[in-house]
Order: C-alpha cells, then structure tokens, then sequence
C-alpha cells in the first residue's frame, strides 16, 4: 500500500489518475489542487468520501506550503499533473504557462528534494518524483511514417509545449544533479470522460447538441494521436508503481486521426445516438465550419509507445472507435456535470474549500 500524493488532481487526467489509484488499489491518494478554471471537485465526487482520500487547495509554487504538506502526508510516491494545459490560453496568455508550468514544476521539484534528503535512507530509494508531460515537446512530425520515441529531440512550437519542455529539462536535471528518483512520461492527446469542453472532442459534442457551429481549425488535416483517458490514467499508475527510475516512457494508443475525421465520427455517432436533431438540420456534419488556423499549429504527432509495452506490459484497453463511443455515451449521460461547467456554477464548490475527505 502507498501513499501517493497527485498535483491536479482535479483536472482532467488528474482526477482519472485519483479515480484509477481509489478503484484499483488499496493507495492512500492527497491530492493538491489550486482549483484554476481547469479544476473540477465534481469529477471527485465518486472517491470524495473515501478514507483514503484526501484533498487540500494548494498552489504548487507556493514551496513551503508544499513542503509541509509533504512533510505530514509522508508519501512514497509524487505523481506531477498540476498544468496549465490549454494551447489557445497559452498564445493568448503565456504568462499562467510559465508560472505554474516551469516556476511551479522548480517549487515542486525544490519541496521534493528537501522532503526526500530527510527520508531514512530505505525510503529514499523507493521514493518516485514522476513527471507527467505530453508529446507536444517534440513538435511536429512531417514524414506520415515517423513516430516521436524517448530519444526525439525536443522542438516544441506553442508557449505552452515550451513551457512542458522546459519543465521536462528541470526534472531530468534533478535527477542528474541531485539524485532526485525521477520519471517522466510523455503522452498523446487525451479524450474521454470529464473533459473540459473548451478541448476538441467535447466542445463538438456540445455544440451538435446545441446545433452550434462545429469549428475545425485551418483544413482539418492536423493528425493527432488519441488516447482514451483512462488508458492513460492505468499507464502512469503502472509507470508510478513500475517504471525504471531515471527512464521516461512515450504514452500513446497508436490512434492517428485528423481532426476532421474525428468532428466526422462524432457527427456520426450523434446521428445515430439522438436522432432528435436541433434546428433544420438532417446531419450533425452540416454544422462543421473550418476557421481559421491556430498559428503556430502543428500538423502532425505521433507517439512510438513500444518502450512501456515492452518494457512493462502496458496496453490501452480502448480502440478510438470504442473510447470515443464511450465518450460520446458519458457527455450524454452526465449532463449535470458539463452543464455546471457551461454555466460556471462548479466554480462555487470551491469557496470555502480546505481539506476535505480526511
Ligand atoms: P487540466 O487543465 O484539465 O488540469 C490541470 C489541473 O491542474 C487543474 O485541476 C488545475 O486546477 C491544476 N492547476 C493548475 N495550476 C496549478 C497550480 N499552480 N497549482 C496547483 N494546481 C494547479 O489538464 P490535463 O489535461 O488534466 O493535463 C494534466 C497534465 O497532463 C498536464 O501536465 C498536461 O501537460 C499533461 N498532458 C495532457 C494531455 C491532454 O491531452 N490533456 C496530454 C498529454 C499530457
């Protein structure tokens, strides 16, 4: 049994990581969250009551704050989420993206280390700072047939894949330097469930609900690789639990699609799922309209995850074609939850949040 402390917890992947360690392990989980726009207690609500659980509102570059609650969870285990993760944000806003990103990832490495060099000796060997990071490190990719590996070198495009990278450098360099048990791992695009609907896949889903416009960026022909959320959440646990310390480990689920045949599948599964369609239309597809280009877009990402399948028998357990079934069926399912997004009433849950769930 561990004790595994996750930051952003309760943002997207996050909260699938504290859901994942509560369903399928005996793990005690504290999770330090600062509650950003991104932060949603709502996606808690299954493991909130849980003994085992534990949350406190906390900014990570607030170091000291870190430090104590370090010091009295005791953890064996840092799993690292706390982001801003947003790539139009970052090009509107760099500045959150530098803060919390790499300012933050420096407090949090800084707390870690002064946290671990007091752990009795057998401790800190089995003691994991794992970085959680994305594969828009890389850049893109040109060739249809090249993949990004570990080795990729990094050309990241956006405020916010450059601020990723930097965070990537500082954690490997506390290792080099310090000795700090760190692993990293860099993962495709996520979809699934509680997805906050300013992303692609959600943001379609709603908007065919509402008969809103379906924008696509430029010509649609950007490929991303997907990767069912919860598939992540089973890969970094086993990366947490399993992974060699100092290695990182490239996280995808060989599910290259460009991003109009994913608005396409969803606009098929819509037609099939709520035949009642909004407006005067006959298919979803009619509402998709291409503007324009983000710039700086990448075209292309595609991760090689043949290392964490070799390696530690890592395997996603969703097709896109399943997952995004899945997906399409939960935002259907759960309007409560996305509707308190869209009128910004699962903000008010925070007031007056400290620690809850002890
Ligand atoms: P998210 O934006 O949904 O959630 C981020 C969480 O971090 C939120 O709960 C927010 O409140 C919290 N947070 C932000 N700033 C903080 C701070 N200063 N202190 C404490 N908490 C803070 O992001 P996500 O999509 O869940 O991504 C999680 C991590 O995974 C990020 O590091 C991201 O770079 C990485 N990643 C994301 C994807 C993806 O497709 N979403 C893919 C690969 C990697």
């Amino acid at each position: 049994m561990l004790k595994i402390l996750v930051t952003g917890g309760a943002g997207f992947i996050g909260s699938a990581v504290v859901r994942h360690i509560i369903r399928h392990s005996q793990d005690q989980v504290l999770n330090l969250d600062k509650l950003t726009y991104a932060g949603n207690l709502q996606s808690l609500q299954e493991v909130s009551s849980d003994p085992r659980y534990q949350f406190v509102q906390m900014d990570i570059c607030d170091q000291y704050k870190v430090l104590g609650e370090l010091e009295r969870f005791q953890p064996d285990v840092v799993m690292h989420l706390a982001a801003e993760s947003h790539v139009d944000r970052s090009i509107d806003g760099p500045s959150a993206f530098i803060q919390t990103n790499i300012v933050g990832t420096y407090s949090l490495l800084e707390a870690c280390r002064q946290y671990w060099l007091q752990l009795p000796h057998a401790r800190q060997q089995s003691f994991r700072f794992h970085h959680i990071s994305t594969d828009e490190v890389y850049g893109d990719l040109h060739g249809t047939e090249d993949l990004f590996t570990e080795t990729t070198p990094y050309a990241p495009s956006s405020p916010y894949s450059a601020s990723k990278a930097a965070s990537d450098h500082l954690v490997r360099a506390w290792h080099r330097t310090y000795g700090l048990p760190v692993l990293l791992t860099n993962c495709s695009n996520n979809y699934g469930p509680f997805h906050f609907p300013e992303k692609l896949i959600p943001l379609v889903i709603l908007n065919a609900l509402a008969g809103k416009p379906l924008p696509v960026y430029g010509n649609g022909q950007q490929v991303r690789d997907w990767l069912y959320v919860e598939d992540h959440a089973s890969a970094l646990y086993c990366v947490a639990t399993r992974g060699l310390v100092g290695e990182t480990y490239n996280i995808g689920g060989h599910n290259e699609k460009k991003n109009i045949e994913v608005v396409e599948s969803i606009c098929s599964l819509l037609d099939e799922l709520v035949p009642q369609k909004p407006g005067n239309i006959e298919h979803y597809r009619e509402l998709i309209q291409f503007v324009q280009d983000r710039p700086g877009h990448d075209h292309r990402y595609a991760i090689d995850a043949a290392k964490i399948s070799r390696d530690l028998e890592w395997q996603p357990a969703q097709t896109f074609e399943s997952g995004l079934r899945k997906t399409v069926m939960w935002y259907l399912q759960n309007r409560d939850w996305w509707q308190a997004v869209l009128n910004g009433s699962y903000q008010m849950e925070r007031l007056g949040t400290g620690v809850s769930g002890e």
